[in-house]
């Protein structure tokens, strides 16, 4: 077991997980077990992840920036980061579209089945919330998403772990640090550079615990199955969303080989932990420093590029998401509400996913909030939006993880290809897992 790389251990702590979730599933009183025993676990593991993901956004980019020398980098970083990102969000939309238009999983589904959805799902206290939720979301002013950059105290933007928050004060302080005479600099950089240095040794201690904590996430994840008809009835949705996310994997693994010239499949291979890790746990913030360290350690990508490109793209970079929003949107139509399938709404949706995978969250289930405000934004009837929701809930976990890994492979692909654009991709210092806990 000792021997065997980080990636293989957690994938046989999923599969256990999986295995042990169902057996449990089929005991009486199997899942209070589950949810008592196992998985305050899986929380605590994440909670160790979130309880590192604000150190070291700021160690990372306070001492990459002012390791600059140069400001001009910084906007160029920038401009790149954000037109990356909008140019695959576009992608992974139009390739969602395309699917679900060719495919037509919600053509003909039969009537007594989207009753007995409804039924099950329509007052569900998951729909309920969602629907909430975005209702709350909807109600900010079209500046607000602009003004909640600037903090106006960064204690509170540490506290609630405000990513672009966080990332803007760190910038302000590097860009700061530039600016001053070096040896007044000198202290603080070092201050982060080795806040920096034990953050990354904590994403190390903390991943020896990944392979039992992936088992008690996915376990707590199987015990929430219950309805097996309804999932295989909406196997066809659920593909088409698989397929998408797949094609979107390629077209990264196509961007890494063609621009970055690193081989695809070794590229995957140093990013996998991050991606099994955003698979157990349906967030890009929780694998944000896992991510950040296989990008940095792994990949080879410079602390300055890593330290603004990642953290930006977990909230704002969801590719899967909308991908999985345009597929959805449409997918719901197509069952309740075929006469708004039309070539412009198609438009005001690759539009609307856009924004919405900009603003959504990067927790479990965010997506799914903002797939109300794309359907919002077509003229969706309102009274429709619950069986709309109730439709998908049953396999939106599924998809939640699957989602989840495109997104941070997004964010990891656009970090080797900023990097590379600005000659911060160079040889990874650590080989691998082992001699990195060696060190
Ligand atoms: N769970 C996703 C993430 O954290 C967001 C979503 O699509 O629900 O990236």
């Amino acid at each position: 077991m000792k021997k065997l790389a980080l990636h293989w251990k957690i994938i046989i702590g999923m599969v256990l997980g999986i295995i042990f979730g169902f057996i449990m599933n089929g005991i009486d009183g199997g899942k209070g077990f589950v949810a008592d025993w196992i998985a305050p676990f899986g929380t605590i593991f994440i909670n160790l992840l979130k309880l590192i993901a604000v150190p070291l956004i700021l160690a990372s980019l306070i001492k990459g920036i002012s390791d600059l020398k140069d400001i001009s980098k910084i906007k160029s970083m920038g401009l790149r980061t954000i037109s990356i990102y909008i140019f695959t969000t576009l992608v992974a939309i139009v390739i969602g579209l395309g699917i679900v238009n060719t495919v037509r999983p919600g053509v003909g589904m039969p009537q007594d089945t989207i009753e007995k959805i409804k039924a099950k799902y329509e007052n569900d206290a998951g729909v309920v919330d969602k629907l909430a939720k975005a209702s709350a979301q909807k109600d900010a002013g079209p500046l607000q998403a602009l003004v909640d950059i600037f903090p106006s105290n960064i204690f509170q933007s540490f506290a609630e772990a405000s990513m672009l928050q966080v990332i803007f004060f760190a910038m302000f302080v590097g860009i700061c640090l530039l600016l001053i005479p070096e040896e007044k600099a000198k202290p603080l950089i070092n201050f982060f550079d080795s806040l920096n240095e034990v953050v990354m040794k904590m994403v190390d201690l903390i991943m020896l615990f990944a392979p039992y904590a992936v088992f008690a996430l996915l376990a707590n994840v199987i015990i929430a199955f219950d309805d097996v008809e309804i999932l295989i009835k909406l196997l066809y949705y659920a593909g088409c969303v698989v397929g998408g996310l797949v094609i979107m994997i390629g077209f990264y693994m196509l961007l890494v080989s063609i621009y970055a010239k690193k081989s695809p499949l070794w590229f995957l291979q140093q990013i996998s932990p991050a991606q099994l890790l955003a698979f157990s746990t349906s967030s890009s913030a929780a694998t944000l420093p896992v991510t950040m360290e296989r990008v940095e350690e792994h990949i080879g990508v410079d602390k300055e590029v890593s330290g603004f490109v990642l953290p930006v793209g977990a909230t704002v970079n969801m590719d899967g998401t909308s991908l999985y929003q345009g597929i959805a949107a449409v997918f719901i139509m197509q069952v309740i509400w075929p006469e708004g399938l039309t070539f412009s709404n198609q438009l005001v949706i690759v539009l609307t996913a856009l924004l919405a995978s900009i603003g959504s969250a990067a927790v479990p289930s965010a997506g799914m909030v903002m797939l109300v405000i794309v359907l919002e934004s077509i003229g969706f009837p309102a009274e429709l939006l619950p069986i709309g929701l109730a439709l998908i809930f049953a396999v939106d976990r599924p998809l939640d993880m699957c989602r989840t890994v495109v997104n941070v492979t997004g964010d990891a692909t656009v970090s080797v290809l900023v990097a590379k654009s600005l000659d911060k991709l160079h040889e990874p210092h650590v080989k691998n897992w082992d001699d990195n806990l060696k060190k």
